[in-house]
């Protein structure tokens, strides 16, 4: 008498692992739509395995019993064992390593054992030699019926072992449970061997493919479910597994400029439909061309597919993608929704062989894009040196911190009315032994992002702070130096003690510095902001408003700030040769003055733009028509000279 509670109990737990992968959209990318294939068979074989055991339990069987059990064990016998198959390519899929079989050779001896089984279980009705079934007796093993437990073994054993060979493609944990599950699930198949009675094997494989969902698709990871695209984290993973096997592929970048702008418009949940409609869009075309793509999701707005290389032109694929995957999203272009998608395609490992300089290119390529096309190649950015200190940025700031090469330069900043030089601006500069001059354009924003910006902040502060009290900046006609503060400085809580120190440490004054801020540092809603700027201000120092008149300037805030100066953008500058440019700069300036600011205008190139300046009043300018900015012995010479003192 056979136990079927094995059975009957993995039925459940089939279904529910099937439930979680289609309510989690788990349905997209190779390896999950695999993973649902093995736990579908499985199930399937699950019911035949008791289609072939309830008649057999009830011996001497009636036809229609006959019949059932019958059927069931053919079935039973070819499910099972394309089981075997799958998980095997599962695994492949998983560390993307399935083109070891893409030639045809390797395709037939990867099926060959599964198609020895087909073949057996086709001549069985004529010969019985694998099994037969009998009203009398019910179910009996025939001679041949060890080849399907060898050719069991035989997947199970290449799995087993290319399990263990692909640690190095996967995570501790991950690779644990494949493996645990090979044991688990090979286990079960010997102890049923010895005790036919015992139905586990089924029973056994829904607790392994549960650990596999569990430990190893943890759909909340390898899915963004939301969406139904597979996560950042998984276009990581895969890239990296991409790399370490040498397959060659095609990495299209996409990435909506304007996501945030979208997001903030349709709100979160429109959004998320928005995404699953471009999603689908792609989709439409991977059938449309017959392509094996993965899509991939950065949030906000980046799409990444992965697709295999034999594509002649891989330019028509991104420009495609921009015309036809256009469609789903009709809706809301007809919204008014104006989407800006930039394409980059990457072939790999042709253009790059690191998945760090893969990765910073995805983020990188809209401003590295020289030429500012919507499509562009991977191999045209590379070359540049730009891409080279993007890709190694973390690395410079790294080297710049711990040897000390962040080095300050000073620009003059011109006094209008007195016509002389008033006070000067410190801008930091890195000299790297490798990549030479980096402009804190590309590295401030990477330091605040990597989160080496406090460090470099302090280094600027030290070296600043030395300079006023190496020299006499009274002597030099200078009224103070003007110091950049980043966001995460001004969130700082101890940055009052630290300026505190520094001020003791070098005898500095308080009047003799002045910290610029732009307005996104109040923006945020650290409450240790306004405490430091305040603190700062009752310790003596003064504050100016950078970069105003970028972006989303507000004149309230500005009133309402404790703000001494206001520093005007250069792209304001740029405007004034308009009519309208001319007025707005003409207005803001009168406005800045009539609620007591003093202004000090950025960017001034030209003679013309200089006396456009002083016509209209701007009291300070700040610009290459004075001077670049300097290193330090070059700027005390340049205002020894041009503020007539010794
Ligand atoms: P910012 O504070 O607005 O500095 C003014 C920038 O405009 C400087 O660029 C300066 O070289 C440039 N500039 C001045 N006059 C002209 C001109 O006539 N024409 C043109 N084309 N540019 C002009 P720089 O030195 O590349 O610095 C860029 C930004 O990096 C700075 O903008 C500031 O936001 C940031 N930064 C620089 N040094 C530091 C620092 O020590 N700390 C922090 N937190 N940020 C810094
Ligand atoms: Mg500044
Ligand atoms: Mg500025």
């Amino acid at each position: 008498m056979r136990i079927l509670y094995f059975d009957i109990c993995a039925i459940p737990l089939f279904l529910m692992i099937l439930s979680v992968c289609y309510t989690r959209k788990m349905t997209e990318g190779t390896a999950n739509r695999l993973f649902i294939s093995l736990v579908f068979l499985s199930l399937v074989s699950t019911l035949a395995d008791l289609g072939m055991e309830i008649p057999d339990n009830m011996a001497p069987l009636s036809e229609t019993g006959r019949v059932l059990c019958c059927v069931s064990t053919y079935a039973y016998l070819l499910l099972r064992n394309a089981t075997n198959a799958i998980l095997l390519l599962f695994l492949l899929a998983l560390t993307r390593t399935t083109f070891l079989i893409r030639r045809a050779w390797a395709k037939l001896l990867f099926c060959l054992p599964y198609l020895v089984i087909v073949i057996l279980l086709a001549q069985n009705p004529f010969t019985h030699n694998a099994f037969t079934i009998t009203a009398q007796v019910g179910y009996s093993r025939g001679p041949l019926m060890m080849a399907f437990y060898g050719i069991a073994l035989l997947y199970g054993i290449v799995g087993f072992v290319y399990c263990i060979y692909c640690r190095r493609y996967l995570p501790a944990n991950k690779w644990a449970a494949l493996l645990g599950t090979y044991l688990l699930v090979h286990i079960a198949v010997l102890i049923q061997f010895f005790h036919p009675e015992l139905l586990m094997e089924m029973f056994f494989t829904a607790a392994g493919e549960m650990m596999i969902m569990l430990s190893v698709m943890r759909p909340e990871e390898r899915m963004d479910s939301e969406v139904g695209m597979l996560s950042w984290a998984s276009y990581q993973s895969d890239l990296r597994n991409i790399l370490r096997s040498g397959e060659h592929v095609q990495i299209i970048v996409i990435r909506i400029s304007n996501c945030r702008e979208i997001r903030n418009y349709l709100g979160d949940h429109e959004y998320n439909l928005f995404l699953s409609q471009i999603a689908r869009g792609i989709r439409a075309i991977r059938w449309k061309y017959q392509r094996r793509i993965e899509l991939y999701l950065e949030r906000p707005g980046t799409v990444y597919l992965i697709a295999d290389e034999n594509e002649a032109d891989t330019l028509n694929v991104g420009e495609r993608l921009l015309s036809e995957a256009g469609d789903p999203i009709r809706r809301y272009t007809d919204m008014g929704v104006r989407v800006e998608p930039q394409v980059c395609l990457i072939r790999c490992p042709e253009d790059i062989q690191n998945a760090e300089d893969i990765i910073s290119l995805g983020h990188t390529f809209q401003k590295l894009n020289g030429r500012n096309r919507a499509v562009c190649r991977a191999d045209e950015i590379v070359r540049s040196q730009t891409f080279a200190i993007e890709a190694h940025i973390e690395e410079i700031l790294d080297r710049a911190i711990r040897d000390r090469r962040v080095e300050m330069y000073y620009q003059p900043i011109y006094d209008v009315r007195a016509h002389r030089f008033h006070s000067a601006e410190a801008l930091a500069r890195i000299i790297d032994p490798e990549y030479g001059f980096i402009s804190p354009s590309v590295f401030i924003p990477a330091a605040e992002a990597l989160g080496y910006i406090i460090a470099i902040g302090d280094a600027v502060l030290d070296q600043v702070f030395r300079f006023i009290s190496e020299h006499d900046l009274n002597a030099l006609g200078l009224g103070c130096i003007e110091i950049n503060l980043s966001v995460a400085q001004c969130m700082e809580r101890g940055l009052p003690d630290k300026i505190r120190a520094l001020q003791q440490k070098y005898g500095v004054e308080a009047s003799q510095v002045n910290f610029e801020i732009t307005e996104t540092t109040f923006a945020t809603i650290s409450e240790v902001v306004l405490e430091n700027v305040n603190e700062l201000l009752g310790m003596g120092y003064s504050f100016a408003l950078d970069d105003y008149g970028i972006g989303y300037s507000s004149i309230q805030r500005v009133n309402h700030l404790p703000l001494k100066l206001i520093k005007i953008d250069k792209s304001m500058l740029d405007e004034v040769s308009t009519d309208n440019g001319r007025k707005i700069l003409e207005h803001t300036v009168r406005m800045m003055q009539s609620i007591g600011k003093q202004l000090v205008t950025e960017g001034a190139e030209t003679h013309d733009q200089v006396r456009i300046l002083e016509e209209m009043g701007s009291e300070y300018i700040q610009g290459f028509y004075f001077s670049r900015p300097l290193p330090a012995d070059d700027f005390l010479r340049f205002i020894r000279e041009r503020n007539g003192c010794r």
